[in-house]
């Protein structure tokens, strides 16, 4: 009898790890508390490593139908307006990484995968409808350990008050993680005090010199811009990142923007960063403020395993976004879970243990990067000068991320 994982979440990493248990030869229930799939409005960026697990799952020319392929990530001071270094991109990355880096809309990305699930797969997927707790065959909350002599399976209670059973369960539920919650016990994310402002504009809509077919990224001292074109190419997709005060509500990460705090909290950057940022108004468009939160990097396999439960993507390790890595550790983790879950000769908690064995590290190593990124994007006096000197001389080689583009080691492709 073919076994059966439940799946808490639908955004990218819980359709992902759908399509992923699926090729393994698992039964597949996903549950998203939410009515209906969405993604806001807002682009990723997709590096060569993840590029290279939606090629192996199938994926290649559904992405190439909705992503844009940008030609260079170029660095720029945010002051000054002065290009500090160049990152080839286009045929580059594929060259040296077998794959190509993608920009693409969140909602196409969700869509591509979702794409997938239902094409390639059977996994039942149900819709506003939440995971609430999970307990082992004991019957004790919460807990996924296995029971000696008892069945091994997780039951779950959805937020309809529905009890299901399965075989393994995943906790795809994202920043803030019920399942992760209910596993690891009450540890709330870190707020940064970085707020990312974000905006998508149609290209057609901006002058010419406005529009853009690659990664820029404008540093300054405590906020740096990026921007790039997503939807083949038809849409500019910009955020700008400033230190500040978060709303409220943290747990919604999507609020209102003031295009007016975010026009003060640029004063003294550059006319060209200026001009794109007004550009938005101008073509019609508004600003969304996201409060940026993350957790520190995981610190062991059983920080992402334990029995019966797996974590997955944000659930697991929220990062912060300046190695641009967050959703693409998430489908990284979704690879490796078809990896483990096909190994039929191993007991369920032995596969989730071989999943996390091999994620945590490098999961840990990206959050760690990302950190380390935002205080070099943000840098001010000595270190900021330095930076800029680095980036002068040696722009490609800083810029390029060979352990990370080269992806985990253990591809699909590869095995
Ligand atoms: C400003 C910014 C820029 C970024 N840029 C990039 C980038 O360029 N590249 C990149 O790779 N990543 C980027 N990221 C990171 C990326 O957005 C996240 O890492 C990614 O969306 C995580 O996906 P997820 O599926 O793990 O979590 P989520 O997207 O949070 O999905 C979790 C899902 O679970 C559902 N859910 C929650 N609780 C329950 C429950 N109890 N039961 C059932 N369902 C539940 C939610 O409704 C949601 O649909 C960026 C992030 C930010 C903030």
């Amino acid at each position: 009898m073919k076994k059966q994982v439940l799946i808490a979440g639908g955004g990218i990493g819980g359709m992902a790890a759908a399509l992923a248990a699926s090729r393994a030869g698992w039964d597949v229930r996903l549950y998203e508390r939410v009515a209906q799939f969405s993604e806001v409005g807002a682009g990723v960026q997709l590096g060569p490593n993840v590029v290279r697990c939606l090629q192996a799952w199938g994926l290649q020319k559904a992405l190439q139908q909705v992503a844009a392929f940008p030609d260079k990530l170029q660095v720029r001071c945010a002051l000054s307006g002065k290009e500090l270094g160049v990152l080839p991109l286009g045929r580059t990355t594929v060259q040296r990484y077998g794959a190509a880096y993608a920009t693409i809309h969140r909602a196409d990305l969700h869509g591509l995968l979702h794409g997938g699930v239902q094409r390639y797969t059977d996994a039942q997927l149900y819709q506003g409808v939440g995971i609430e707790s999970f307990a082992d065959a004991s019957g004790q909350a919460g807990r996924a350990g296995v029971v000696p002599g008892a069945e091994t399976v997780v039951s779950v209670s959805t937020t309809e008050g529905k009890e299901i059973e399965g075989d393994a369960l995943i906790g795809a539920d994202g920043l803030w993680s019920r399942t992760r919650l209910l596993l690891l016990g009450a540890q709330a994310p870190r707020v940064t005090g970085h707020l990312a402002y974000r905006a998508l504009v149609p290209q057609s809509a901006l002058p010419p010199s406005l529009r853009t077919r690659h990664v820029t990224a404008w540093l300054g001292p405590r906020l740096h811009m990026v921007q790039y074109p997503v939807r083949r190419g038809e849409l500019q997709n910009l955020v700008v990142i400033v230190q500040g005060r978060a709303p409220a509500n943290l747990e919604e990460w999507d609020h209102d923007a003031n295009a007016r705090d975010l026009e003060a909290a640029l004063l003294g950057t550059s006319t060209a960063l200026q001009h794109a940022v007004h550009s938005v108004e101008a073509a019609g468009r508004g600003w969304r403020l996201w409060p940026l939160c993350d957790r520190p990097p995981v610190r062991s396999a059983d920080d992402m395993a334990r029995g019966l439960v797996a974590l997955l993507g944000d659930a697991a390790h929220p990062m912060r976004p300046y190695l641009a890595q967050g959703a693409g550790m998430a489908i990284e983790d979704a690879a490796q879970v078809e990896r483990a879950l096909s190994m039929h000769d191993l007991e369920v908690p032995l596969r989730l243990r071989r999943y996390a064995v091999n994620r945590w590290q490098r999961n840990a190593r990206v959050q760690a990067r990302s950190i380390r990124n935002g205080r070099i994007f943000h840098a001010t006096g000595p270190v900021r000068w330095a930076r800029d000197l680095s980036l002068r001389l040696l722009g490609e080689k800083i810029l390029d991320v060979p352990w990370l583009y080269r992806g985990d080691g253990m591809d699909l492709h590869r095995s």
